[in-house]
């Protein structure tokens, strides 16, 4: 079987095998164990089959020219897809079929992406384990008894159980990297404005970024390549000064880059295994020719607090327009207008209203300087800590989650608990840098009755990721780092 998009690209190349081939057995498999894995909201079979019959159709008239043609793809469902239900795993669009595509989608269908479907997440990306869509919670592949991390839940989890060659998922604060490195896989969250969030529903909008999770990193550079750039239709979006290749990136040499270990990501209190797996990363980071230093990020303490002001104060303005008039569902039956907007809004889930009156109480009058304010400051100071320690070093290299994956249901009651999860991955979205996660090892665990994985097979370790941050527009250095990793330690 074919693990990665490359090995697939190939094969498609050489006439082992058409897309026709490999999409219909997919789509078999997809709708099979989406039953217990609830990763997709919506499997797009016709479309895909459509789509792999003119992938198939070119090739043979030699017509292909992107790497990705005739791949099957699938795509979280906060991304817009023209015609396609888009829910962002709430039960407020449930309905919703946009008029318009997103541009990171629509790249990869003009470059032959096949569409197998649309991936389960956290409502609006409001969440950090999958748990909290409107459509229930996804399973991880690795062992169906444990959350796959979110909220790009279901990209996570398709691409971990080969539903998927890849996916293109959110990251607000982690939500691409933590459900990588959940289920062991490589997750990119791009520097703020290199991809479009044109067509993206919107979660914060200064933090939001579309990314990828694949395979490995090599599968990351190849779809990234497609998906990248300026877009008219987004004025965040910029053109980097010095422009690359990321497949490119890959082979650069690694020798001689300077490493930073912060301090302050390696607490008392976070799973020992996972300290461990990303010290001995480290040194294997030594072994490859890369030199290891101690830094300090010193306002690292208040990246959660500020995180979680600011996320949901930009939440509560975004959120105004799920009122019943403009988008999503609405309730016909009600008397007068206050009952109809709050009946309307009343399908949101617990956690989305949670964030609408954090974040409206927040920037309300007379607390707004008090909070968002202050929450903006103490952000440049986080900021300012990282442009000193890259006077320093070329990167930083951090656990991406304090813990393996937990089981589904023990922090959903708890949501502190659930968000200092976040507490490794929030700082590139306040700061707008690039971030890796890849897999660095395992932690056993013993394994009960319900740990298998998706295929039944008994569960006996856990993947344990770590995380690469660099400068802005670096992402080449996340590239070589991540892909030299990958090939010179195979097993993780
Ligand atoms: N877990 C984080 C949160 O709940 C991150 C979400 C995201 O990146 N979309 O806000």
């Amino acid at each position: 079987m074919y693990k990665t998009l490359k090995q697939v690209s190939d094969a498609l190349s050489n006439g082992k095998v058409t897309s026709s081939e490999i999409t219909n057995n997919i789509i078999q498999l997809s709708e099979k164990y989406n039953q217990e894995l609830n990763c997709f909201t919506t499997i797009t079979k016709e479309k895909a089959q459509e789509l792999s019959n003119e992938s198939d159709k070119r090739r043979k008239e030699n017509k292909v020219s992107s790497p990705i043609d005739g791949i099957p793809m699938s795509i979280k469902d906060v991304i817009s897809t023209k015609g396609i239900r888009t829910t962002a795993g709430s039960k407020m669009l449930e309905n919703y079929v946009p008029e318009y595509s997103a541009t990171v989608y629509q790249k990869l269908i003009d470059n032959g992406g096949i569409l197998i479907g649309k991936n389960n997440c956290d409502p609006f990306a409001f969440g950090g384990s999958g748990e909290n869509s409107g459509y229930g919670p996804t399973k991880n592949p690795v062992c169906i008894s444990k959350v796959p991390g979110g909220s790009s839940s279901g990209s996570a989890s398709s691409v971990k159980a080969g539903l998927s060659l890849f996916s293109i998922g959110t990251d607000t604060g982690g939500s691409i990297r933590q459900p990588a490195s959940l289920t062991g896989l490589s997750g990119l969250k791009l520097t703020y404005g290199r991809n479009s969030r044109y067509g993206l529903i919107a979660m914060a909008s200064s933090l939001d970024t579309p990314g990828i999770l694949a395979n490995t990193v090599e599968d990351i550079a190849i779809v990234e390549d497609l998906i990248k750039g300026f877009d008219p239709k987004d004025s965040t979006t910029k053109k980097p000064e010095n422009d690359y290749s990321f497949v490119e990136a890959i082979s650069k040499d690694i020798k001689g880059l300077k490493i930073g270990l912060p301090k302050e990501y390696f607490i008392d209190g976070m799973d020992i295994d996972v300290k461990n797996a990303v010290l001995e990363a480290a040194k294997k980071y030594e072994k490859l020719g890369c030199t290891i230093e101690e830094v300090s990020l010193p306002h690292t303490e208040y990246a959660l607090p500020v995180y979680y002001l600011i996320v949901p104060s930009e939440i509560s303005s975004n959120m105004g327009r799920y009122d019943g008039f403009r988008y999503g569902n609405s309730d016909e039956n009600s008397k007068d207008i206050n009952e109809y907007i709050k009946n309307s809004r009343a399908v949101l889930e617990d956690e989305v209203k949670r964030r609408i009156i954090i974040g409206t109480f927040a920037l309300s009058k007379g607390y707004s300087d008090q909070y968002y304010k202050k929450a903006m400051q103490v952000r440049s100071l986080i900021k300012k800590d990282f442009d000193e320690v890259y006077k320093k070093v070329d990167v930083i290299l951090t656990p991406t989650s304090p813990t393996v994956a937990w089981d589904i249901g023990e922090k959903v009651n708890d949501p502190l608990k659930m968000y200092l999860a976040d507490i490794f991955t929030v700082t590139a979205n306040l700061t707008g840098m690039p971030g890796l996660s890849i897999n660095a090892g395992y932690k056993a665990i013993t394994p009960r009755k319900q740990d298998v994985d998706f295929e039944g097979k008994v569960c006996s370790k856990l993947p344990i990721g770590m995380q690469l941050f660099a400068p802005m527009w670096r992402e080449d250095l996340l590239m070589s780092l991540g892909h030299t990793f990958q090939k010179a330690y195979p097993e993780t």
